[in-house]
């Protein structure tokens, strides 16, 4: 009993700490979105109560369980950014303001017309690759330069940034590089959200210019 609240003290590792320790070290421009996935609806709370409003969420079926258990909450702003299955788009389009994890053109059609039918506007960050040898989805500089002109006429989707995740495996030198790259693709585009970084790695990226930072394990543990 001793040990542990000495060590709390001493570590004082709660969320909230980890929460505030986040937020102060990042700039005002760069928001913080909570990554939630795995993590309860109690957590979610807590965060909440203390300013956080943006979760990400992985998995459709388990950010809807959650919303509906804090549906009290009015003010939370839901995130989808994980792999989309085309058979999920709508839920993800009814449940979710910001989707992150555009990764295909015939995702981004079917966003469309969905958004139209369901009548939303949901803010999309487009998935790019950068490394041509990695196993993650997403659209190459190439291809998404020279389909922007279409890409940018689908109304009413709000085609609003990019999205990276740097391979684990990447080493830290080419996963800056990677960033860079992000970055003048978003200027080109003209487009204002970057969100790049996660628990390993935001610190280099608002350094590379990122504004959008994904955080998961810092804040909720392992
Ligand atoms: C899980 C996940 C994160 C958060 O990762 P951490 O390393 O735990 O911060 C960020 N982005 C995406 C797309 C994820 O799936």
């Amino acid at each position: 009993m001793f040990y542990r609240s000495l060590s709390s003290l001493v570590f004082s590792n709660s969320i909230e700490n980890k929460f505030k320790c986040i937020k102060k070290a990042i700039p005002l421009h760069v928001s913080l979105l909570a990554v939630s996935k795995n993590n309860s609806a109690k957590l979610i709370r807590q965060l909440s109560v203390i300013g956080q409003q943006s979760f990400g969420e992985n998995r459709v079926q388990e950010a809807i369980l959650k919303q509906d258990l804090l549906n009290d909450l009015t003010n939370l702003d839901w995130h989808f950014i994980g792999r989309i299955q085309s058979n999920k788009v709508r839920k993800i389009v009814i449940h979710f303001n910001t989707i992150h994890s555009v990764s295909n053109f015939s995702l981004v059609k079917q966003l469309h017309r969905i958004a139209i039918e369901e009548n939303r506007k949901p803010e999309i960050l487009l998935q790019i690759k950068l490394l041509s040898d990695q196993s993650k989805v997403g659209f190459s500089s190439k291809e998404l330069l020279k389909s922007w002109h279409m890409l940018a006429a689908l109304k009413p989707l709000n085609l609003i940034g990019l999205m990276i995740i740097a391979p684990l495996s990447t080493p830290s030198r080419d996963r800056r590089g990677l960033f860079v790259e992000s970055r003048k693709l978003i200027q080109v585009l003209g487009l204002q959200k970057s969100s790049v970084g996660m628990s390993n790695d935001w610190r280099e990226a608002i350094v590379e210019g990122s504004n959008c930072i994904r955080i998961g394990s810092a804040l909720f543990g392992h």
